[in-house]
């Protein structure tokens, strides 16, 4: 159990406990703070272990050393983790919390990939419209399927990075359906790996149908 002893190490060292592992742990607490470092490169400072992205922070409540650690180590070694009005969580509670914390850096960086990729495209492409695509992936999160095929198409000419998975389609509306079923087979190959499978599954059976 090397790891144990490097864990003992790492929070004996910042708590006023130092021999009793579990009296230590309780003197931390997780109250939200957490950060995407975008490269996963950092080692989680409880356990030590490497390529560490999305990084929690962990504050000791008596001295307010702070540690960065991986999500699971939190639920792990069961730090307290407290909601917005101070109260403690319960086991299930926190580790829900945590996985939407996690879930919300997660989201927040592939927002930020398409929108760096969508800027880059604009200094690139003089016929490249960014504010109407901005402003529609904003309040949708997604794209129209013909908003998507110009993207992808244009991205891919003016050889700006992407991520094609971070593009995500919105079939909310009908017309956006109707858009995506009329498409040309080589446009929606195009745009493929941007559908969810239940949008696949929804574009395959209108497809059979015809
Ligand atoms: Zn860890």
């Amino acid at each position: 159990m090397k790891w144990m002893h490097r864990v003992r190490h790492n929070i004996f060292s910042v708590s006023v406990e130092r021999n009793d592992l579990r009296k230590a742990l309780d003197e931390w607490i997780y109250e939200g703070n957490m950060y995407d470092i975008e490269i996963a490169e950092e080692v989680c400072e409880l356990c030590d272990h490497s390529n560490i992205r999305y990084q929690f922070e962990i504050i000791n409540i008596h001295n307010k050393n702070k540690l960065l650690i991986g999500s699971e180590c939190i639920n792990k070694f069961k730090i307290s983790v407290i909601d917005k009005t101070g109260n403690k969580l319960s086991n299930e509670e926190a580790k829900k919390k945590v996985n939407q914390d996690r879930n919300k850096l997660v989201t927040d960086a592939k927002i930020r990939g398409v929108i760096n990729s969508l800027v880059q495209l604009s200094k690139v492409d003089e016929n490249f419209e960014i504010d109407s695509f901005i402003k529609y992936f904003k309040e949708n999160g997604a794209f129209t399927p013909k908003q998507l095929f110009t993207l992808i198409w244009r991205l891919g000419k003016y050889k700006v990075e992407f991520k094609k998975s971070n593009f995500k389609l919105s079939l909310k509306r009908s017309n956006n359906k109707q858009q995506l079923f009329e498409m040309e087979d080589w446009k929606v190959k195009t745009i493929w790996e941007c559908l969810s499978s239940s949008q696949k599954e929804i574009y395959n059976s209108k497809k059979r149908v015809y």
